[in-house]
């Protein structure tokens, strides 16, 4: 039997309960969530010194060494993490919804392909209408999600069966999407881009979908995401010293807005400590997670926009826009 998405949301408080207290799942609590402005945004940084002692955890739960690691996203799956499966059926794809079984935030979970796709291939316009219909779902149960996305060898990603990830924002806003809101744009279905930020940024406000049938989603949010990859490869393709591969990026989605923000490393390099900040989708929704009280005030002494800078691409946007249409779309 496959699950809807309200379903899936229904199930997921007293699943993520269960497998909490089988040990299935394993849960690092944090110590605060401190709100750090510049430049006018309110960054959230996120203190887990629990996740110092993630690779002792991992190992004493009989993990295997990286090379030998069986594909967590592949069935058979644990039975405490498993929610179910989906169908689409105007497509006939079947996905899986699984419990992430390291969660630092409450009821974090993914939405991973059945068959196995890479995680550095584009979202289906299936995936994309699974990951709405389950922000959606959500909403109508009175949750804020948020979805995000980690592509390529520079997004963060450190898993490479295609997943899509789901997180509580409980009564929050993401920084970015709260950036988002407030801009006033003269063409509403038009990519734009957040100019307070340091580094490239493509945001497509969507339209209210609530009442839209499966395949008109599927198309309004595959449209909307498409000319957002265009805006990233043409950004990347302005920097020659772009890594080879495929493309890096994130995308951050909520019912109002798609972001797609291109990457260039995976990894910032502090450069007093020479300590590394990973930073994956989360981060540039204005989420970050440090794993020490030290981390936190080197980050803060560094700044988020430097940080993000660094690990983001140059953003070329007025180049981009100029002699279009989109040129002043917006305003903040
Ligand atoms: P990413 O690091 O962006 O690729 O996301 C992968 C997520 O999957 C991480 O948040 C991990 O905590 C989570 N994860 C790793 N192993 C498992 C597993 N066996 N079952 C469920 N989630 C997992």
């Amino acid at each position: 039997m496959t699950l809807t998405s309200a379903d899936v949301l229904s199930s997921l408080e007293n699943k993520y309960e269960d497998a909490r207290e089988t040990g299935d799942l394993i849960f690092f609590p944090s110590e605060q969530i401190v709100k750090h402005e510049e430049d006018g945004i309110q960054y959230e940084i996120r203190v887990c010194t629990a996740l110092k002692n993630k690779a002792s955890v991992t190992t004493a739960n009989n993990e295997v060494t990286e090379s030998k690691k069986p594909n967590p996203f592949a069935p058979p799956y644990n039975e405490k993490l498993y929610i179910g499966d989906m169908y689409d059926a105007e497509e006939d794809l079947y996905y899986a919804v699984l419990l992430n079984k390291f969660s630092v935030v409450p009821h974090h979970f993914l939405l991973v392909t059945k068959e196995f796709r890479p995680q550095t291939s584009p979202l289906l316009p299936s995936e994309l209408y699974m990951t709405y219909s389950l922000l959606l779902a959500a909403r109508k149960q009175g949750k804020n999600y948020l979805a995000f996305y980690n592509c390529g060898p520079q997004s963060g990603a450190s898993q490479p069966h295609k997943h899509v990830q789901f997180i509580d924002a409980e009564d929050g806003i993401p920084p970015i999407e709260r950036l988002a809101r407030t801009t006033q744009l003269e063409v509403a279905d038009r990519p734009f881009s957040l100019r307070r930020l340091s580094y490239a940024n493509h945001v497509r406000r969507l339209p209210d979908l609530s009442l839209a049938s499966p395949t008109e989603v599927a198309d309004k949010i595959s449209m909307a995401y498409v000319s957002l990859l265009d805006l990233v490869i043409s950004t990347i393709r302005y920097d020659p010293t772009y890594p080879s591969g495929p493309p890096s990026y994130n995308m951050v989605l909520t019912l109002e807005h798609m972001h797609l923000i291109p990457r260039r490393w995976e990894e910032y390099t502090m450069p007093e400590s020479g300590k590394k900040q990973n930073v994956n989708a989360l981060g540039f929704a204005g989420m970050l997670l440090v794993k020490s009280d030290e981390e936190l005030e080197a980050v803060k002494k560094e700044t988020v926009s430097k940080i993000l800078h660094g690990v983001g691409v140059e953003s070329v946007h007025d180049i981009e826009v100029a002699g279009t249409s989109l040129e002043a779309a917006e305003d903040e």
